[in-house]
């Protein structure tokens, strides 16, 4: 196995994360990377997607770490999800941008589209449309995404976390 700590990342980078990593998959979507995960993916599957799309793999399995068929991996050693962003952050010198985070669905990873208040109108409670003037939407999965309570605490979140990184 062979890492460079001297490659150049960006938001380009792309990741691939096994079963055990879902937390830390929407942490990295909540950044804006493109994160490809899901609890159904075996080993095999894993393997082939991250070499036919260019992901790195992200891995807690000690099997998979010790593969040679696959270059672009990073073996998490923590264990809780928001030490395992530092440790991906750190490990890959990720510079998270502000104009990058909440652009990804959570649940999907599909780059979220803006939405005008007429067409959220009647798709989520009034409170929440007098409240918000920006609203976007998931065209995979058409989950609504607007910046309420809970994104402003996993932005805040976020944030200070990267500031902790860098
Ligand atoms: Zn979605």
């Amino acid at each position: 196995m062979v890492f460079s700590f001297e490659r150049k990342v960006s938001l380009r980078m792309k990741f691939i994360a096994d079963v055990m990593l879902g937390k830390l998959a929407r942490y990295l979507r909540i950044l804006g990377y493109d994160t490809l995960y899901s609890s159904q993916m075996d080993e095999e599957e894993l393997i082939r997607n991250a070499i036919a799309q260019k992901r790195m793999l992200l891995t807690r399995r000690t099997k998979i770490k010790r593969r040679e068929d696959i270059k672009d991996i990073l073996f998490i050693t923590q264990d809780n999800p928001k030490k395992q962003l530092r440790e991906v952050c750190e490990r890959l010198h990720l510079m998270p941008v502000a104009g990058s985070l909440f652009t990804r669905c959570l649940s999907c990873n599909e780059i979220l589209v803006d939405m005008s208040k007429d067409k959220v109108e009647g798709k989520v409670p009034e409170h929440i449309l007098n409240a918000h003037d920006s609203f976007s939407f998931c065209p995979h999965c058409n989950r609504l995404y607007w910046p309420g309570t809970h994104h402003e605490r996993m932005l805040q979140q976020t944030k200070n976390q990267a500031r902790n990184i860098l």
